[in-house]
């Protein structure tokens, strides 16, 4: 069994889909929980879900392309909880479909902005509270395509492919310091990305996809977040700068 009892867990993207599932995980787990989002309704909205069963919450708008705004954040969640034993650097953006000569720098730095140096940033100042602590664990989220090619979601794939480099280099740093740095790589998931695929008249291409998956179905997010709640809790204390993917199959043909 899973605990993350008296844990004090940092979420980003929390608001929705696949952060907001992992939040009520860590929450049902016995964590303390920061949910950290940059749209204020929907952080505001997922905290007080949480908070009405009976869960304790914090949160906190935070849009992690910006560093002074990462910086507040863990100042204030250390200020609120007295340290952070957990964090999930999951918020996350899709790139602009377009091929490579297509591609725009502005939709480039958007993309890498959030996906990767987002990452980045989360992690700098979590690992600054987590070795004062002696402690620690952080997931970030990468995807499967982090490690496949993606036609025309090359923006996407590099940030994602980034995230892994990251986390391996962070991992060899802070092995020895008691702070454990891993990767999480969902599939296909049903999160209101994937909604928007559909909306976005992309449901062909998608289930075109789902037909390669081996379980021939969607992820759903707790099937993350479970995944998620597992690297951070002690249970997996040998699990260091790992790349778990978690995709029904998908990658492996
Ligand atoms: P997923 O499939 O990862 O669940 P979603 O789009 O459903 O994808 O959720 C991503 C979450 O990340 C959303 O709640 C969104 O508001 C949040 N998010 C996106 N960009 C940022 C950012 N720059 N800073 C903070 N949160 C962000």
């Amino acid at each position: 069994m899973t605990t993350m009892k008296n844990k004090v867990a940092l979420i980003t993207g929390a608001g929705q889909g696949i952060g907001f599932s992992t939040a009520k995980i860590f929450a049902e787990a016995g964590a303390i929980v920061v949910l950290a989002d940059w749209d204020e309704n929907l952080v505001n909205a997922a905290a007080k879900k949480l908070s009405d069963e009976g869960y304790k919450t914090l949160a906190i708008v935070c849009d992690v392309s910006d560093d002074a705004q990462v910086q507040a954040m863990i100042e204030e969640t250390v200020a609120a909880f007295g340290r952070l034993d957990a964090a999930f650097n999951n918020a996350g953006v899709q790139n602009d479909l377009a091929d490579a000569a297509d591609q725009t720098r502005e939709d480039f730095d958007r993309v890498t902005g959030i996906n990767l140096r987002g990452v980045w940033s989360c992690m700098k100042y979590e690992l600054q509270q987590m070795r004062k602590q002696g402690s620690g664990a952080i997931v970030n989220c990468s995807s499967i395509g982090g490690i496949l090619g993606g036609a025309q979601r090359g923006t996407y794939h590099a940030a994602k492919h980034g995230v892994i480099g990251l986390t391996k280099s962070a991992a060899l740093e802070y092995a020895l310091q008691g702070i454990r740095i891993n990767t999480i790589c969902p599939g296909l998931i049903h999160t209101p990305m994937a909604d928007k695929m559909i909306e976005g008249g992309q449901k062909e291409a998608l289930d075109a996809m789902l037909e390669t998956v081996p379980v021939k179905r969607l992820g759903r997010p707790e099937e993350i977040g479970n995944a998620v709640a597992w690297l951070c809790s002690d249970a997996a204390s040998l699990i260091v700068g790992h790349t778990l993917v978690v995709d029904g199959g998908y990658s492996i043909q």
